[in-house]
């Protein structure tokens, strides 16, 4: 730890007199522990917040080998090539539970899925461009996509053409696939898990329309698969769903390590089938860190802990642990979407049974965002949105089953929707 140097004491007594912004002299690491951790406090505890996919928690063990890497840069290959080579083995992992081949996937470790995204997006455009690019370029996606989606078309300049929502659904329909797809089109994006309602986009459809678009145009359109809740859900409880690298059109998969990989935040995954897959201009060669390496991320220096976790999870709890974890999840999900359901008055449109995700709209006179308000009282932090456009009359509540939430407080949550629903009018 940086200890001041003996002329600059700190004080124990925070002073008051500022400089460029901050207190002229600093105070001891007591007093700024105690000042920063009372103006934050700890916010919604973990087994009451319902509106985040991310890890919330981490056992003992994993809590000290991330302070142990939190300071090695993952960048630095050179200085810690045993962190390069379990990155490299978490890529070939991924890899094989996505049904690639481990020795032929590229991939990097990004700071999500977001990251990841933008990554994937890149290579799409610049795979389009090289095949001889003249109009300008379009990306395929549903109603749903992430707002990852949505960045990525901003700042590479790509139309976002994104299918009209049917139904109430804002999943991606692959009838519609054919009428938007064109010779301007880098990619369409199908997601493995959407925020929104936790259903899964029919991937192997959307290849099939585009294997039908192929036989009638000429035109072979590549297919990205956005897994960020899903990529390390599925291999474990959907083992039998062909979504990933089983099917030939897809070329490139992200997932976030920060989601049903139970790393905390800070880590996503994306991966091409082949070094083929993932277009060459996106390294970018670097020598003064000792090696001569080409960096294929958008950003450099991070620390690595995330990336060691990852490992971690994926020893300590093996592709069991992973399955227990998922299974219970979604068990717990599919009970609580059930009891929803029979209140008569809460309508699914998720119920946990791809993500452990519980997501429905409400009939008069319940009032999602009084129920919300209600469950906020008794310290539940849930979320009410409405669904994107063609859907925005549409009123969702979710809750995201994570895998730190026990039975006893989602059978709490439930007996307290019921309530609340049983006394509306
Ligand atoms: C969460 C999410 C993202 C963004 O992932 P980050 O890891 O938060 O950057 C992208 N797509 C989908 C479908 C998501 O659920």
């Amino acid at each position: 730890m940086a200890a001041l140097p003996e002329a600059c004491e700190a004080r124990s007594v925070p002073s008051t007199q500022l400089r460029g912004g901050i207190p002229l002299f600093g105070m001891d690491a007591d007093t700024a522990l105690d000042v920063v951790t009372g103006r934050l406090g700890l916010g919604c505890p973990p087994e009451r917040n319902l509106a985040t996919f991310l890890t919330t928690s981490i056992e003992p063990e994993a809590q000290r080998l991330y302070r142990t890497y939190l300071n090695h840069n993952l960048v630095d290959r050179e200085q810690y090539p045993a962190i390069d080579a379990m990155l490299r083995e978490c890529v070939g992992i991924i890899g094989s539970l996505w049904h690639g081949e481990p020795h032929r996937v590229a991939g990097s470790a990004t700071t999500g899925s977001s990251e990841a995204a933008l990554l994937a997006g890149a290579s799409l455009l610049r795979n389009w461009q090289e095949r001889g690019a003249t109009r300008r370029p379009n990306l395929v996606m549903g109603a749903g996509a992430h707002a990852c989606w949505a960045k990525f078309c901003r700042h590479w300049d790509v139309e976002a053409r994104v299918a009209p929502a049917r139904g109430d659904s804002p999943s991606l329909d692959p009838d519609e696939v054919e009428e938007l797809c064109d010779g301007g089109t880098i990619g369409v994006v199908g997601i493995l898990g959407s925020t929104l309602d936790g259903r899964y986009e029919p991937i192997a459809a959307i290849a099939d329309a585009l294997d039908r678009l192929q036989e009638r145009t000429g035109l072979d359109i590549p297919m990205h698969v956005d897994a960020a809740s899903g990529g390390f859900l599925a291999p474990f409880l959907d083992p039998d769903l062909a979504w990933d690298f089983r099917i030939p059109r897809v070329v490139s998969i992200n997932a976030s390590g920060h989601k049903s990989g139970m790393v905390p935040p800070g880590l996503g995954w994306v991966l091409w089938r082949g070094e083929g897959d993932r277009n060459q201009g996106l390294g970018v060669r670097v020598n003064y860190l000792g090696g001569d390496d080409a960096h294929h991320e958008l950003t450099f220096s991070r620390s690595a802990a995330p990336v060691v976790l990852q490992y971690y999870n994926f020893v300590r709890y093996g592709f069991a642990g992973f399955h227990a974890v998922h299974a219970r999840s979604r068990g717990l999900a599919r009970r609580l979407a059930e009891r929803m359901r029979a209140t008569g008055r809460l309508r699914l449109l998720g119920d946990g049974g791809e993500l452990p995700v519980v997501a429905v709209t409400a009939r008069p006179p319940v009032a999602l965002r009084e129920l919300a308000a209600h469950l906020a009282e008794r310290g539940w932090a849930v979320p009410v949105y409405t669904l994107p456009p063609h859907l925005e009359h549409v009123e969702v509540m979710r809750v995201v089953v994570r895998s730190d939430l026990t039975p006893a407080s989602v059978e709490e949550l439930a007996t307290t929707v019921e309530e609340f629903v049983a006394g509306a009018r």
